[in-house]
């Protein structure tokens, strides 16, 4: 499961800074829950292969009254929900009251907690430590959050409990002498935007040019054999996510038949994800039902947000995301936010529209006119229109589900891939850049759900962002991919 690292600490020490630092490979992603969460923001964050979730306090208000409601609303529930504690202090300021309180309630609750003395930057570290031994939470980690300097230790033993990958590092590192150093800024972005798959391979001259030869001569057939084939080997992993009393619990049971129906609900406990199989047509799946996010003032503010990681962490961990929508209730803010986070997470998506029973004509073409306004942008998913209650338009779900998961990781040859970009090219060229051309020299994948495309070339970095557009549209339309985003990255070549 993916881990929960929140940010807690004064105002102004610096967590929003650390947050927007962290979260940026994924376009600084902030969801905010509207009367759920406050001012509390959640994003997803990955270093070293590892996936986290980030929680950003509003902070604590230190001496002033009311201290302790304040923990309750803010910190308190933050620290509830997360694996990992970033506790983070000013070295500017020094130690300040609020900070022992914070301490006190750190040590009560037993989280894994990490002293981060922030602004560090132009400071001895040595002295802007010395004075936070004194609230004994063991070693602390000086950072400059605004430059980055120091994340990287901290990340590294933060998350190590969570990542097998930090942990073959950290033995390799223990084994050999010289301890590289890495504390350095453009070393930590390097490792915040390397998450995907691999982007690295790089052609010569020669072998582009055997690859243009190849494309010329119409050779383009699939590479070879992988020994894995995601589209036979492994379950297709579904979320079911969506405000509270949209219909999740009632589609899951009618996916599931008649006779597997399971009762879901259960009033004032948290419900953690449920994992259930499901066999169709020869296919296998496993159904991860989300507690949601739920309904406000029904239940303590705890449970709510807590929902509110396990539906992240159950898009994180799926392939493909059915993002339910009530018909009745309309596109809230709150769906507009969880669709953002399935946006980010690149995973596919299937947008359906519940509750279709019992509407009018009318009251339809207002629901249909309303999507096409608010969720337009959104073109690489199908809307699909069911009733869960009654199961009409359920039967289709599966095929839109098997379709985008078989878009998603399709295998798509290197010379097939060039040739779209080349035909891309053809159609609509490239516009000058500083008096040049841009060039791009060939196209390969990177990754898969998302597919990944990674495009080589001279001054591809320096496109427009309306000419990235548009060859990720050519690249969707060419490769028939619907369901699931595609992602184009950029490489310079020598
Ligand atoms: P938050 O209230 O804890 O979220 O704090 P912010 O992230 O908003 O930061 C508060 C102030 O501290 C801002 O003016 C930041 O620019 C500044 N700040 C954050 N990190 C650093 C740092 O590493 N060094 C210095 N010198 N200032 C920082
Ligand atoms: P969840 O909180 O998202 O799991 O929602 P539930 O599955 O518990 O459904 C919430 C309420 O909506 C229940 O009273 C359901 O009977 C009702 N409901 C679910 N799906 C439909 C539907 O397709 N049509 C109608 N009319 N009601 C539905």
């Amino acid at each position: 499961m993916i881990p929960v690292v929140a940010l807690v600490g004064r105002p102004n020490v610096g967590k929003s800074t650390l947050f927007n630092r962290l979260t940026k490979t994924r376009d600084a992603l902030v969801a905010d829950f509207p009367g759920l969460t406050r001012d509390r923001k959640y994003g997803h964050a990955h270093y070293a292969e590892q996936s986290f979730i980030v929680i950003d306090t509003g902070g604590i208000d230190g001496t002033e009254t009311g201290v302790e409601t304040h923990m309750a609303d803010q910190s308190l529930l933050a620290i509830e929900e997360a694996d990992v504690v970033l506790f983070m202090v000013d070295a500017r300021s020094g130690l300040m009251p609020a900070d022992h309180l914070i301490t006190q309630h750190l040590r009560e609750r037993k989280k894994p907690t990490f002293v981060v003395v922030n602004k560090t930057d132009g400071l001895d570290p040595d002295v802007a430590m010395s004075d936070f031994y004194s609230l004994g939470l063991g070693d602390i980690y000086p950072i400059a959050a605004a430059h980055g300097r120091g994340v990287i230790r901290l990340l590294e033993d933060a998350l190590l409990p969570f990542s097998e990958k930090l942990q073959i590092d950290a033995e390799v590192a223990a084994r050999s002498e010289d301890g590289e150093s890495i504390d350095e800024n453009d070393t930590l972005d390097a490792l915040l935007t390397s998450s995907d798959a691999d982007t690295t391979s790089e052609l010569t001259e020669e072998e582009i040019e055997a690859l243009n030869a190849k494309i010329a001569a119409g050779e383009i057939e699939e590479e070879e054999e992988t020994t894995f084939n995601p589209q036979t080997d492994l379950p297709i992993k579904i979320a079911i996510i969506g405000r509270p009393n949209v219909g999740k619990s009632t589609l899951t049971n009618r996916l599931l038949g008649e006779d597997r129906v399971i009762v879901f609900d259960m009033p004032g406990t948290t419900r953690d994800s449920i994992y259930i199989p499901l066999q169709k047509d020869d296919r296998d799946y496993v159904l991860i039902d989300t507690a949601g996010v739920r309904k406000r003032g029904k239940i303590h503010e705890a449970v709510e947000k807590f929902s509110v990681i396990k539906t992240l962490q159950a898009i994180e961990d799926a392939n493909v995301v059915l993002l339910v929508i009530d018909a009745r209730e309309g596109i809230s803010d709150q769906d507009l936010s969880l669709l953002g986070f399935v946006l980010n997470s690149g995973r596919s998506l299937v947008i359906v529209v519940n509750k279709w029973d019992g509407m009018t004509q009318e009251d339809r073409e207002h629901v249909k006119d309303m999507l096409e306004l608010r969720l337009g942008f959104v073109d690489f998913a199908r809307i699909h229109f069911i009733s869960a209650l009654h199961g009409s338009g359920v039967g289709k779900l599966l095929g839109f589900v098997n379709e985008a998961y078989d878009c998603s990781t399709q295998r798509v040859s290197t010379a097939k891939l060039t040739r779209i970009m080349q035909m891309a090219t053809e159609d609509h060229q490239p516009p000058l850049i500083r008096g040049r051309r841009v060039k791009m020299k060939y196209a390969h994948a990177g990754g898969y759900n998302p597919p990944i495309v990674v495009i080589h070339g001279n001054q591809v970095n320096s496109l427009p962002d309306s000419y990235k557009r548009y060859l990720m549209n050519y690249f969707r339309k060419s490769l028939k991919v619907m369901g699931s985003p595609i992602r184009i990255q950029f490489k310079e070549s020598e």
